[in-house]
């Protein structure tokens, strides 16, 4: 019988152990990662040790390729940090957003509520 391996590129996958977050070390650094994955990643490396010198050994490893191959390629991120700061900023801006949406949401139905109240008391 032939091993077949499921790539699931669509539906984000979330990381359950080390071997798994390891797994992704490469996809992570090429920023090809669909959004919820990445996070389960950066989170799982910012508590765990192991994988973090995992991923810095990959990024090194990574850069020095990359740069042999292309040395003019400037859109490189410049250290793992940054990679990891920007999912979690991201993390952030995302939350604060949906914030923002449910808070005008509410505005926006006082609003016609107020409006409605208006035309039900014969005032508009
Ligand atoms: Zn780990």
């Amino acid at each position: 019988m032939k091993k077949r391996q499921i790539k699931n590129k669509i539906k984000p996958f979330i990381p359950s152990d080390c071997r798994e977050v390891q797994k992704l070390n490469g996809d992570f650094i090429k920023g090809i990662l669909p959004y919820e994955t990445s996070l389960a990643f950066v989170r799982h490396i910012r508590h765990c040790s192991e994988c973090m010198e995992e991923l810095k050994a990959y990024f090194m490893f990574y850069s020095a390729v990359r740069y042999l191959n292309e040395p003019d390629e400037s859109d490189m991120p410049q250290n793992i940090e940054s990679m990891l700061k920007e999912v979690e900023n991201e993390a952030v801006y995302r939350k604060k957003r949906m914030r923002n949406i449910v808070v005008s949401l509410v505005a926006f139905a006082s609003g016609l509520g107020f409006l409605v109240g208006l035309i039900l008391n014969g005032q508009f």
